[in-house]
């Protein structure tokens, strides 16, 4: 019993082997099992050898005419040697091939992408870059494309829906950039005289965005455009709240708008009030410096331009500041003492420095080999 099982086995087995080898040979001509052109083509394409790829790859679409890979970096080779209508021409034959898959589509697209772009038609260009979001609405080259496009174009709403895409497919956040398309639309509406509008943009930017500066800025300008004083005054000190050390970009603004609602001591608080959150700020502290200096309150200017000197002792502004109050108040020994700082810091700035031929290092005195790239004797006198 068991000895016809195992005939019965060992026959089947032999039927089965026949079948295999048989379909084998048929399936597969000799010609098409020699890949050495091509694996040598993508070798020499690894080391940067563009003409010895060529040859192999050309090889290679000979033996089998199928290799769709082979073509499309035969035409990225010929792209590099500066003849893109001619990759164009390869890369465009392969859209008219029927068996292609998903994977071989986007490839061929994204090389076509490139070949328009080299041959200057950005519209063909767009055309295959939208394509390949037809093939997979998630490419992330195909993406960043057309965001480029977009932007450039100043096409913000169109970038904006890009650049929210990207963020949910790679987790970003770019509230930041998102806030600035706001603005750039808002301006858009200034510049056409709609500035109701174009607040109401703004006004979503820093919904996007706390931080976004510009978007204050913008407000409080459109609100002065129209002679809306306090509200201007308002944006523009919401800067200072938000970003006490960006300060600086609205001090002549808030200075002209308290002086015109006659409030022009409230720039001197918003001063302080700024300083009490940033203690350090030398712009602040030497506005609110030449602030009391000009209301004859010497001694409140001189205590400022010392409390800048503390923590920036290298500010001109500030020596010159204190030099001024020591001379008015008659203390000449305390003025010439400055006097002297601000000569050899002056003296110091006029000789300017020593920089590096090679790395560009920057050195106060002469030094005859560089600490940073360590060549010798590369140290010559900045012209200034
Ligand atoms: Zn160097």
């Amino acid at each position: 019993m068991t000895e016809v099982i195992l005939v019965i086995v060992l026959a089947t087995i032999g039927v089965a082997a026949v079948i295999v080898y048989v379909s084998r040979r048929g399936q597969t001509p000799p010609q098409h099992q020699d890949l050495r052109p091509y694996i040598e083509g993508l070798k020499a394409l690894l080391r940067g050898q563009d003409e010895q790829a060529f040859v192999k790859l050309k090889e290679a679409v000979t033996l089998d005419t199928e290799n769709v890979d082979a073509y499309i970096r035969l035409g990225g080779i010929l792209r590099r040697a500066k003849k893109p209508d001619q990759a164009l021409q390869i890369h465009r034959d392969l859209t008219f091939r029927h068996n292609l898959t998903p994977e071989q589509k986007q490839e061929i697209l994204t090389a076509l992408y490139h070949d328009f772009m080299d041959l200057k038609d950005d519209a063909s260009a767009i055309r295959a870059a939208n394509e390949i979001l037809t093939v997979n609405p998630n490419d992330r080259f195909a993406l960043t494309a057309l965001l480029r496009t977009h932007e450039k174009a100043e096409e913000w709403k169109e970038a904006a829906a890009i650049r929210r895409k990207l963020d949910k497919l790679d987790s970003l956040d770019s509230s930041r950039i998102l806030a600035l398309y706001k603005v750039f639309e808002g301006e858009e509406l200034i510049s056409q005289n709609e500035p109701h509008r174009a607040r109401l943009f703004f006004k979503e930017a820093i919904h996007l965005d706390k931080m976004c500066l510009t978007a204050y800025l913008s407000i409080g300008d459109s609100y002065y455009t129209e002679k809306r004083l306090e509200d201007a005054i308002g944006y523009w000190t919401r800067i200072i709240t938000v970003r006490p050390e960006m300060g600086h970009l609205v001090f002549e603004r808030l200075k002209k708008g308290f002086f015109e609602v006659g409030r022009y001591g409230d720039y001197a608080e918003t001063l302080t009030g700024l300083l009490q959150a940033y203690p350090t700020h030398l712009t602040a502290r030497l506005e609110l410096a030449y602030f009391m200096e000009k209301k004859g309150e010497m001694e409140a200017a001189r205590d400022h331009y010392s409390a800048a000197l503390d923590n920036h002792p290298d500010s001109m502004l500030a020596k010159l500041g204190l030099y001024r109050m020591h001379w008015g108040a008659g203390k000449r020994e305390a003025a010439d003492a400055v006097f002297k700082q601000i000569m050899k810091m002056a003296v110091k700035r006029e000789a300017g420095s020593l920089r590096c031929r090679t790395c560009g290092l920057d050195v106060e005195t002469m030094i005859w080999r560089c600490p940073r790239c360590k060549t010798v004797d590369s140290f010559e006198p900045v012209k200034s």
